[in-house]
């Protein structure tokens, strides 16, 4: 905890994080992201389970914690996450200044709280973290007209982008072009809705900590003008790390 114990392993850390509602778009832009800036992607779901293979202290408890379908504790969470940063640092070269795009992470308060003291301990920093505004009624719609192919997977949208026939999948033929339950009107509301309840919380203490840890982005537009705006964004904050200067 004190500076004096510090490591530098992880002082050229840069945090992005993606903190959006569900179905605003955030995997299609951290993903085209990721790929278009070299910027690695972190998702805690995956990063879980690939330590949860690994024959180490970390990756026994995790792995017990998950088998037992119980949810992984915040200081294990953070022990993963830290774990994973020193890994993807150690394959680099040098220690050249990293950009780590944080998707959905941190998603609670006690997450955040978490995600500033390790930044504080180990001299990571974040950039902003990105908040994709898509209204409330725009995700319902996209997601009650949702349908997906039974056969092969393909995704129509009733309202804008059916299939050229009523019914039948473009792709394969197949008339199995249903709705996930996951869709369904009130699932998706109360998903919503408490998503909203634990990340307002989150995004007001990053702006309490400081204003620019939060950008907010209008994502009802389209995919190429979220990405142009999202990626001009990012390659200004690296730069601005990059000069020695900030000491933020
Ligand atoms: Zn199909």
């Amino acid at each position: 905890m004190n500076a004096s114990a510090q490591d530098k392993t992880l002082q050229q850390v840069v945090f992005f994080p993606f903190i959006s509602r569900p179905s605003a778009g955030k995997g299609t832009q951290t993903s085209l992201l990721s790929e278009r800036l070299s910027l690695p992607r972190i998702d805690m779901g995956s990063l879980l389970r690939d330590i949860a293979k690994e024959d180490s202290p970390l990756g026994r408890s995790v792995q017990e914690r998950l088998s037992q379908g119980q949810l992984v504790n915040l200081d294990t969470v953070m022990a993963v996450l830290k774990d994973g940063l020193e890994k993807a640092m150690a394959t680099r070269q040098s220690q050249t200044l990293t950009g780590f795009i944080l998707d959905g992470f941190p998603r609670n308060l006690p997450q955040a709280e978490s995600l500033l003291a390790l930044c504080q301990d180990t001299g990571a920093r974040i950039a902003t973290s990105v908040y994709l505004d898509v209204p409330v009624e725009t995700i319902v719609e996209r997601a009650v007209n949702r349908r997906i192919c039974q056969h092969c997977g393909a995704i129509y949208n009733l309202k804008s982008k059916p299939p050229a026939t009523e019914g039948i999948c473009d792709v394969c033929g197949s008339d199995q072009l249903l709705q996930r339950s996951d869709d369904a009107l009130d699932k998706v509301e109360a998903r919503l809705r408490s998503f909203d309840e634990e990340t307002e919380p989150v995004l007001a203490l990053l702006q309490s900590e400081n204003p620019s840890f939060v950008t907010r982005f209008n994502g009802h537009q389209p995919v190429d003008t979220v990405y142009a705006e999202l990626s001009a964004l990012i390659q200004s904050q690296m730069k601005r790390f990059a000069s020695p200067s900030v000491t933020v």
